[in-house]
């Protein structure tokens, strides 16, 4: 396997994050399902893309979040559902968040924007959708946190390493506690926000 050097999720520093739990932990016993919507441009690798966001799902679900995925389009932008919206960047200057894999602006609550070619070029083909599905959960909680920290362990650590790279070919990084508490306060937010 082709492993580089340790990459960004994002061009952000880790603050946060000392407990380490495993994915298959839920927001909390008794929480309903949040749903979120996403518009995804899955037009750089449809096949590649489709496998990864399939496998964003089942990370996120596994942590309480149900999704609805669209097509990127001018109208799903404007849905009623408050969508997060992700474009999927084939070439960028090396100079636009250099090292980063993807960029989310956590503050508007809506746009993150990965770098394909970058992805493509960290690992082997056939961790790809692995490591694209990885990114994607990872900008996706940075909108839904509404915050730019990053954690010691897991998918919300700033860089991942070799040993991060193996244990995804088996089974998805997780969260800390401080992510999901931050996930949790994020979606009741999130909510309010939709029901104003
Ligand atoms: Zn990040």
């Amino acid at each position: 396997m082709k492993i580089g050097k340790p990459v960004t999720p994002a061009r952000r520093i880790s603050k946060i994050g000392l407990s380490f739990i495993m994915a298959s932990t839920c927001l909390g016993a008794g929480e309903s399902e949040a749903e979120l919507a996403i518009c995804l441009d899955r037009g750089a690798d449809p096949a590649v893309i489709a496998h990864a966001q399939a496998i964003a799902a089942e990370m996120l679900s596994r942590v309480g979040i149900a999704t609805k995925w669209y097509s990127y389009r001018g109208s799903c932008l404007r849905r009623p559902d408050n969508p997060i919206a992700i474009r999927i960047v084939s070439h960028v200057p090396e100079n636009h968040h250099p090292d980063a894999l993807a960029a989310a602006r956590p503050f508007d609550g809506i746009r993150i924007e990965v770098f394909y070619e970058r992805v493509k070029g960290a690992v082997d083909s056939g961790l790809v959708p692995r490591l694209l599905a990885h990114v994607l959960v990872h900008e996706i909680t940075h909108i839904i946190q509404g915050t730019d920290s990053h954690s010691d362990f897991g998918i919300m650590k700033a860089h991942w390493n070799t040993d991060d790279y193996h244990q995804m070919m088996h089974a998805p990084l997780g969260f800390t506690e401080e992510d999901l508490q931050l996930i949790r306060n994020g979606l009741r937010s999130r909510m309010e926000h939709k029901l104003e």
